[in-house]
């Protein structure tokens, strides 16, 4: 049975070995100790500044990830309604059973429930796995964030809102003035909170519209 919540302070060092392990196994940092994989290691100061999950199975721990909030550390370029997922990493013996899924699932969950609009993150063109679980959850590519935290380190930036324009059901990233006059006057199309279409119905004395998971706005 697969598990997602918050680490334990008894975890920390477990989390912290899995992480820069992993990272260095695959190539992703060089040399053990030093530099990032200390930070990696480092599970006690992101506990303390982010959101530190573990997945387990059976009690052993087979995946970790970061959800740091914007302007907090780990996140501190990020603006204050925008989360950024952190050091995603599965165990690999358990790869290939949903483990990185239901990290990236728990923390949209998070975010969305600390008000954040957005969730933000920066992969190695060479983290194909994980690429695969972002763009499967909707999460697309943002070209123009890609940035090099070193010499011959790329990386690319994907995000995913997590509000949406209930008149034309984009993400609200800026632009929809235009939709907010035209929602002054009609009821939402969209869900602001999954972009589902709503229900709509039009009463003599109003309206209302109906999300199947959200629920009913009145109008
Ligand atoms: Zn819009
Ligand atoms: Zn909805």
């Amino acid at each position: 049975m697969l598990e997602v919540r918050t680490a334990l302070p008894t975890e920390l060092a477990a989390i912290g070995d899995l992480t820069a392990d992993t990272y260095v196994a695959e190539g992703y940092v060089n040399g053990a100790d030093g530099g990032y994989a200390a930070t990696l290691r480092d599970a006690v100061t992101r506990a303390e500044q982010a959101l530190l999950l573990v997945a387990v199975v059976d009690g052993a721990l087979v995946g970790t990830v970061t959800l740091a909030f914007g302007g907090s550390g780990f996140a501190e370029t990020a603006a204050p309604d925008e989360a950024v997922i952190r050091m995603l990493v599965t165990s690999p013996s358990a790869r290939g059973q949903g483990v990185g899924n239901a990290l990236v699932l728990a923390c949209l969950d998070a975010a969305r429930e600390a008000g954040c609009t957005v969730v933000r993150l920066s992969t190695q063109a060479t983290m194909t796995a994980a690429h695969r679980v972002y763009e499967r959850l909707g999460f697309t590519r943002t070209p123009a964030d890609d940035w090099s935290p070193e010499p011959g380190v790329d990386l690319l930036t994907y995000a995913l809102p997590l509000s949406f324009c209930g008149f034309c059901g984009r993400g609200l990233d800026g632009g929809h003035e235009a939709c907010g006059r035209a929602l002054e006057l009609d009821p939402p199309r969209y869900c602001a909170r999954c972009r589902r279409r709503m229900v709509v119905q039009v009463h003599p004395t109003g309206w209302s519209a109906r999300c199947i998971e959200h629920g009913t706005l009145e109008g």
